[in-house]
This record gives structure tokens, sequence and C-alpha cells, in this order.
């Protein structure tokens, strides 16, 4: 028997998380492909809340996925709080939906009650174990009660299960995947599975594709630890007599030793990455990427590109790599490309507000003062929250300045040092607030090397370690412009002392 298809029906796809822990890498790309996909076919990206697992989902991890989806920028067209027409969104809301096309499939006798207790069930697979049968499932026991006496068992109270009915010569069930092209699996392998556990639960394969037709979704894009219960689903497409999707499976996710993703490879949620300091632009760019290209050369594709250019014909089968190293240089190409005035606002405030950093003293931190702290800090950022300990000697006051023991040791413990603290104070002095820029700074310096007969860092590193405490700081002219006049002169001159 063939199936109508969904081919020629307007692109709806859904990305269907169960709420029962975080959003993971994996989900999110899934996330991502399923909305890149709708957005450049001009079709409906649905979410949809499969918490049908009481034990195992909460409302705080609904939440969880919907601020990461908002983080992600993955805005759904339908699903929790856009609404739309095929909804409720949550399965949980949705129980009628199962129990009604349950019932109907059983009175079309295209699935039957099963009352075959679990002790019967593991007694009578013991015996195909043992009978060495080649087929291990379900022995169809029920399947030929007569309708009416399991109708009648059913009124009487006696504990069921459903079980679709696999039709008898059902051959070969193909599975037309966008990715893996036409998988093949043996409908006689393919059980009486159940479809409503006798708790009155639907099952999985049930619940999914009673709301996979319902929803009219065209295209199901998901991860391929879901291939193997995809011609299962395909029975119950068939049973409800829907159009079969076409199927999209991609590769899972794995980390840099070739093992599942997972905590010892590092952040593993959504959340991780987003409080790890990568922007959500630069995130969904690598996750993209991992497992489509658009040509063999891009890294960076912006979410116009991804939106528009998205197709399944370029996803790859091949399991998928973690590379933090990759992900990391995206994310300092993202942020290198935001303007002075985008870093300080999207990236240096907020951290050094959730870092607590206040101005000290009298200093007046303006506009400008920002993003001069923005360019000077910028191309040095690979992740955001690297900015609040670059910034933090503008932040202390100047007698709680803490000197790196190293640094002192090399650069103001060395003879000589006090010479170039005495001969930058001197040339600094000369300059008044108004005169406090960088270039009037570096020129004010740039004659005492040769002056006092000195190699420049013999002279600078000093000047660096006595306003920073530490040799690492973004140029000279902009971090004493930063640092401001009167601190600049009360470091060295506090500095001194440290200095031979
Ligand atoms: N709730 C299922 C999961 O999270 C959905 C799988 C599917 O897309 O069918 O694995």
């Amino acid at each position: 028997m063939t199936n109508t298809t969904t081919d020629a029906a307007p692109v709806r796809v859904r990305f269907a998380p169960s709420p029962t822990g975080k959003l993971h890498v994996g989900g999110a790309r899934t996330a991502i492909y399923n909305w890149a996909f709708a957005r450049a076919n001009g079709g409906t990206f649905i979410l949809r809340i499969d918490d049908t697992d009481p034990t195992r989902s909460t409302e705080e991890n609904t939440q969880v996925i919907l601020r990461a989806m908002r983080w992600l920028g993955l805005d759904w067209d339908e699903g929790p709080e856009a609404g739309g027409d095929f909804g409720p969104y949550f399965q949980t809301e949705r129980m009628d939906q199962y129990r009604e096309a349950a019932e109907r499939l059983v009175a079309e006798g295209k699935a039957y009650y099963c009352f075959c207790t679990p002790q019967e069930l593991e007694a009578a697979r013991k015996s195909a174990a043992e009978r060495k049968d080649s087929f291990q499932g379900y022995q169809r026991t029920c399947r030929n009660i007569d309708p009416a006496e399991a109708q009648a068992r059913v009124n009487a109270g006696e504990p069921y299960t459903i079980r679709i009915k696999v039709p008898e010569g059902r051959g070969d069930v193909v599975v037309r995947d966008a990715v893996h092209g036409n998988v093949t699996f043996n409908a006689k392998e393919l059980d009486d599975f159940i479809i409503f556990r006798s708790d009155g639960t639907p099952t999985y394969n049930f619940a999914t594709v009673v709301d996979d037709a319902a929803m009219g979704i065209t295209h199901i894009i998901r991860g391929d630890d879901h291939l193997s219960n995809t011609p299962r689903q395909v029975m119950v497409y068939e049973a409800l007599g829907a159009p079969t999707p076409t199927f999209a499976h991609i590769s899972m996710i794995l980390g840099s030793d070739g093992k599942k993703l997972s905590k010892r490879h590092g952040a593993t949620s959504v959340e991780e990455y987003r409080d790890a300091g990568y922007l959500s632009d630069a995130f969904v760019n690598y996750l993209a990427l991992l497992g489509w290209a658009p040509d063999g050369e891009s890294t960076i594709i912006s979410r116009e590109r991804l939106s528009s250019e998205f197709s399944l014909d370029h996803v790859s089968k091949n399991p998928a790599i973690m590379d933090p190293k990759k992900l990391d240089h995206i994310n300092a190409e993202y942020l290198h490309a935001l303007s002075d005035q985008e870093f300080a606002d999207q990236v240096l405030i907020p951290q050094l507000h959730a870092a607590d950093l206040e101005p000290v003293g009298e200093c007046t931190h303006d506009a400008d003062w920002y993003d001069l702290l923005a360019a000077a800090l910028k191309p040095r950022t690979t992740l955001s929250p690297e900015v609040v300990d670059q910034a933090r000697f503008l932040y202390v006051p100047d007698e709680e300045l803490a000197y790196d023991e190293k640094s002192v040791k090399k650069w103001l413990a060395k003879q000589g040092a006090h010479n170039a603290l005495d001969a930058a104070e001197a040339a600094l002095s000369a300059l008044d607030d108004e005169q406090w820029t960088p270039q009037n700074i570096e020129a004010a310096l740039d004659p005492i090397p040769q002056q006092l007969g000195m190699g420049k860092g013999k002279v600078f590193q000093p000047v660096r370690v006595a306003c920073v405490g530490s040799a690492v700081s973004p140029g000279i002219g902009d971090t004493l412009a930063l640092l401001g006049r009167s601190h600049t002169l009360a470091r060295i001159a506090q500095a001194k002392e440290l200095a031979a």
C-alpha cells in the first residue's frame, strides 16, 4: 500500500521539545534547522511542547526552553504564547484527541485492545527467545479476539492497552528521508506496537503522529535518534489515513572525542552558552554550520542568509563534532564586527553591571568614555565576560589596586624603572585634564625612551604595571586616558615604592 504525501502542501514544520530538561545544543540545532527551513520556504514554524511524560516534564523546563528559543531568536509562528489555528500546542492539552484517534482506529479494525498482562508478555518473550523464533516481538495474541468480546472486557473494567495492527503482508516500509535518502524497514519486524498504555496515556509514536497529522506538518526535521521510530510512525499515518510527511533526520552532535556530547565536554545547554558570553547570532551561526553548509567555504553566515538559503539538500548525515575553538573564533568575529557603541551597549555595560563594577572616585563615565573603552577592549575580547577582568583596574580605588607579582618583578623591580616612572610623571603632569587624550598621552611619553637611553618596553611597561597592576592592557594612550589624569598620577607615584 502506498500513501499520499505532503509534498505539494505549503511548508509547515515543528520543533517539539519535551520539557524534561534544558534546551541542549542538539535540540537547539534541530530548532534552528526547522526555523530556517520554514523561513527559507515561506512556511510556518510551529513550537509544540511534548509534555506527555508527567514524571519528567515541568512547567519550569518549559519556561527555560521558551527563554532559550527567544534568546536564539527563533520566533515561532504558532505555539505557546503565539497561539494559532491548530492548538492547543501542549500535548497534555490534547489528550482527548489521542483517545478519539485511538478509538477510531479500533472501530475501523486498524488497532485492537490487548489484555496481555506484563507477566504473560514476559513469558511469551522468553519462550520466543528459547525457540530462537525469527520474530521476537509481540506474538499478536489479542489481535484476533472478537471485537465485541474485546469491547465487553473493556467495559467490564479489565486493564488493556491499544495496539496498532500492522497490516498483513504490508511489505517493506520506505521512509523518505531528505538527509538519508530512502530508508527501508521490514514491516514484519515492526510488531503490533502499543499506541495507548494501560494507564490511559498515548505512546510517543502515536501522540506525535496524531499531532503532526492534525497540525498539517509537511516536513519532520529532528535528531536521527528517532529514525528507528519512523517506520512505526509511518504505520500510524497510514492507519489514520493521513499523508506521510517528508522526514529529515539530522545527525547527533558529538564531543571532540567522538562520544555523545555530555557534561564531560563542557557546556551542553543553550543557557550555559548564553551565560558564558556567546552572542546569540554567533551561536546560531556556529550551530547552523554544524552539519549544513551553503557552500564549502563560508564560516560566517548571517541570520538573513541562513533564513533565505537553508535547504535540506546540504545537510550532512555524518555526526557533527562540537568544536569549541571554532565557536570561540566565530564569536570573536561577531564581537569584532560590532560598532564601538554596540559593543558598549550590548556587551560592555551589561557585563560590568552584572559584575557590580561601579566607577571609583570622582570619575564620570560618559558615553564617550564607554566608547573609548569599547574600542580598546573589543579587539581583545573573544567572550563577553572577559571585559570584566580587563576593565577591573578602572574600577578599584588607587590604593586597592592589586599588583601582579610577576609583572612587578619583571618590570618594576628592575634597574631604571624608577627613572622611567619619574620621567613619565613629569611628562604627564604637564598635560591638563582637557589635554588628557590618548594621542596627547602617547605624544608626551614618546620621547622618554630616547631621553633616558632606554628601550621602549623598559619605559612603558613600568608605567603600565603602575597604572593597571599587570603588564597586559590596551595601548598605553588608551589605558591612561581611560584611567584619567589624577588616578594615573596617583598610581605612578604609589608604584615608585615598588620600583628599583
Ligand atoms: N519530543 C520528542 C523529543 O524531544 C520529539 C521528537 C520528534 O521530533 O518527533 O525527542
